[in-house]
């Protein structure tokens, strides 16, 4: 009989602030349910936002995990090393014609809206979707202020890429109570960002690229991140990558237990052991 590999779960925060409850939560419950199907667990530190991310947060991410009894393997898989894979992707993308790149700023994207008198459409996060003015373009043109250095981001022509995928995408939710299947809905994003003007890829991207390459199978996260799957999804198809399975959990906002809504606001996971609150009863107010 062929050996089943064992199920892969990860855990990928962003080296920006310190953890909290809902980071707990989140590694808590993927080393929770790797263990309980006798899957592996892995840790990736998700820092292409080379401005933002800072070591020291890293170094207190780890500290933080360790103390609250998390255990992953080695080696922690980071993203600022790994540019040339998401470049390799994207390059593929580009050969496809699926890519394009886009000059506008933040001011002008927003003038474009205002002048559509409230209609524009915006995306599941609320942020007003591209307006593409680059789409159809002279690419001759397009490559000449590229080649001039005029500052741009790198887009998805999404309708391309969904002409080419097909509308019947989707992805299997996996939920407590059974699974269903979810259609994705990747239009709902506009041209989507596929390498920042100030970092050469995007988070999309290089999710996508690093799930597929360190074999997670399992993505257990935030309902936050819930519409994102629909790109996601889409990027899988378009790369040729395996699918796995999603699940997003409920978020972690505020405290509820007495002890832990001693504090006001949603405290770091530093401010809740500096108060002296046991890992323990941590997990016990996390239901975990
Ligand atoms: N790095 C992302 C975050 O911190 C999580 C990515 C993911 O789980 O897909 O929000």
């Amino acid at each position: 009989m062929a050996a089943v590999s064992p199920p892969v779960f990860r855990f990928a925060p962003s080296p920006n602030g310190h953890l909290h409850l809902g980071h707990a939560y989140s590694s808590l419950l993927n080393q929770e349910m790797a263990r309980q199907s006798g899957g592996r667990f892995l840790l990736r530190v998700e820092d292409i936002d080379l401005r933002r991310c800072r070591p020291e947060y890293e170094a207190a991410i780890l500290a933080d995990l360790q103390w609250l009894g998390v255990e992953w393997e080695q080696p922690v898989r980071r993203q600022s090393e790994h540019f040339a894979d998401y470049a390799a992707a994207l390059q593929w993308l580009k050969s496809k014609g699926l890519v394009y790149p886009s000059f506008m700023s933040r001011k002008e994207i927003d003038a474009h809206v205002q002048a559509s008198n409230g209609t524009w459409p915006h995306d599941p996060l609320g942020t007003p979707v591209y307006p593409g003015s680059e789409r159809d373009m002279d690419p001759e043109i397009l490559s000449l202020r590229v080649a001039a250095g005029d500052d741009h981001a790198l887009r998805l022509d999404m309708k391309k890429a969904v002409t080419l995928v097909g509308t019947d995408l989707t992805w299997y939710e996996d939920k407590p109570s059974g699974g269903e299947r979810i259609t994705a809905d990747p239009s709902a994003w506009g041209d989507v960002i596929l390498a920042r003007k100030d970092t050469p890829t995007s988070y999309h991207l290089s999710v996508t690229v690093d799930d597929a390459l360190q074999g997670v199978t399992d993505i257990v996260r935030g309902m936050d991140l819930y519409h994102s799957t629909s790109i996601q999804r889409l990027l899988q198809v378009l790369l040729s990558l395996p699918e796995p399975t999603y699940r997003h959990h409920r978020l972690i906002t505020a405290p509820d237990g007495p002890k832990l809504a001693k504090s006001a606001g949603s405290p770091s996971l530093r401010e809740l052991r500096k108060q002296g609150i046991a890992p323990d009863e941590i997990k016990r107010q996390l239901g975990l």
